[in-house]
């Protein structure tokens, strides 16, 4: 059974104990992350948390997270909103050292744990999201509200069409 999210947790203590945590949080708890987003704060929704704890067998404690929701951003094409599905995963393995750290397999990202090996969980995922944002967020062009325009404008560039060969115009008068 998953246990809920706390605030804070030891990482290495769940490792140890090979525990799930599993909750929601609110993204107007993510300050960092708000810049970002082209949303109210009462309206921008919450991510869904998973975070598996266990230790391999060359004794690395990691954690596995997997995060879900929708992110309200602003598309930089018709500076409207544009909605991003959040389908996240990530695989931290922690370590208490910089030296720690080169020594990781290319499967983990390095947790580096404080003294008190305590981590505020909503840190963690405000973190983990900012990765998955994309440099310049723009809708599909087909989606895009600026893209009517570009459509339009394409439509308007083209070519009138070539004389019609003579006899064709005959036919269509025949057939009247
Ligand atoms: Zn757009």
């Amino acid at each position: 059974m998953k246990d809920r999210l706390p605030e804070h947790i030891e990482p290495l203590r769940l490792a140890r104990s090979q525990r799930l945590l599993h909750g929601r949080l609110p993204l107007s708890r993510m300050p960092r992350l708000a810049s970002s987003l082209e949303v109210n704060e009462e309206d921008a929704g919450e991510i869904d948390v998973d975070l598996k704890f266990d230790v391999d067998v060359t004794g690395i404690a990691w954690m596995e997270g997997h995060l879900t929701g929708t992110l309200t951003l602003c598309c930089q094409r018709c500076m409207q909103q544009l909605f991003m599905p959040i389908d996240a995963t990530f695989k931290l393995a922690m370590v208490e050292s910089e030296s720690e750290i080169e020594q990781l397999g290319e499967q983990y990202e390095p947790l580096l744990l404080e003294d008190d090996s305590l981590v505020s969980v909503v840190e963690l995922v405000e973190d983990e999201l900012l990765l998955t944002l994309p440099i310049v967020p723009k809708h599909d062009t087909e989606e895009c509200n600026a893209g009517e325009e570009i459509v339009e404008q394409v439509v308007v560039e083209v070519k009138p069409e070539s004389k019609k060969n003579p006899f064709a115009a005959l036919a269509d008068l025949k057939s009247k």
